[in-house]
């Protein structure tokens, strides 16, 4: 057929797969409508870093949420009535957690590949680098929202690293238009203004609570991220602008990587390194 794009579900080769389509669509078909894509290391990750995503694409016939998790949930720290759960038990109760959230959130999909985390921060390990880009290219997302180059969590920054190179497959003319570094340990605030992304996430209130209170086994184990997200959110708003009044409540600040797209030369450590150079600047020109 000329003129239009061929369809066909990734081939994906972890063996510990999970694939959710909520409304029971074709896998083709949900990757072939996502417009914007979140690839993420853990289970909650999705609905820390990429409400925005989320909540652009809820309940709107021509724009879906895609969700790609990449490692299997087994390391959490766990507390409360989980306290005794096995890793084996663990995975599987994130796992559904995860499913609730992608029922909840209307995603058009979520993938689960439950890849170890030492692999994910294995660089030589190519088979999650051939899964993640299998999807990316199915999906051929308009925005993709990863993990930022300067997240503290050392899968974070593989899993970061490993999707950029996945997403610099595609051919220029299709890759994403945006691609968003979003913020989960260690918050964004310190990017100069020019340089951060503000994604306003102050619509659906219910939603955003009902996506963080879905994973049970992280906000009892002794981490109240529902509470630290939501409100990391509202003080990223009122603290951005001493001298004007909040356009927006709440906001995920993010890195820009699309530079990295745009620019094939452009390495991830330059692109931070320029990030680092300029909050350096700005905050010994206060001194
Ligand atoms: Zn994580």
């Amino acid at each position: 057929m000329i003129g239009t794009v061929m369809s066909a579900a990734p081939e994906l080769s972890s063996k510990n797969l999970d694939l959710f389509v909520p409304d029971g669509s074709s896998i083709e078909q949900a990757c072939k409508r996502t417009t914007h894509l979140c690839i993420a290391a853990h289970q909650d990750d999705v609905e820390i870093m990429a409400f925005h995503g989320i909540a652009e694409c809820y309940k709107k016939p021509d724009q879906w949420f895609g969700a790609v998790v990449v490692t299997d949930g087994a390391g959490s720290p766990r507390a409360g009535a989980f306290a005794n759960y096995s890793n084996t038990q663990m995975k599987l109760v994130r796992k559904i957690e995860q499913r609730k959230a992608a029922e909840i959130g209307k995603y058009s999909f979520v993938y689960q590949l439950g890849y170890p985390s030492t692999e994910i921060k294995d660089a030589k390990h190519e088979q999650s680098v051939n899964d993640i880009a299998a999807i990316i290219d199915a999906c051929q997302p308009r925005v993709v929202y990863l993990h930022n180059l300067a997240d503290k969590h050392e899968t974070h920054i593989s899993l970061a690293l490993k999707s950029i190179i996945a997403l610099r497959r595609l051919p220029a003319k299709r890759r994403p238009k945006k691609v968003y570094g979003c913020e989960i340990w260690r918050d964004l605030d310190w990017l100069a203004d020019g340089q951060k992304v503000a994604l306003p996430v102050d619509q659906n209130d219910e939603l955003t609570r009902n996506l963080l209170e879905v994973f049970e086994s992280q906000v009892s184990g002794g981490k109240r991220y529902d509470l630290a997200t939501i409100g990391r959110r509202f003080a990223n708003a009122t603290f951005s602008e001493p001298r004007a009044t909040d356009q927006t409540k709440a906001i995920t600040w993010a890195m820009d990587l699309t530079p990295l797209m745009t620019n094939d030369s452009l390495t991830p450590a330059v692109l931070i390194k320029q990030h680092v150079a300029k909050f350096s600047q700005d905050v010994l020109k206060g001194l």
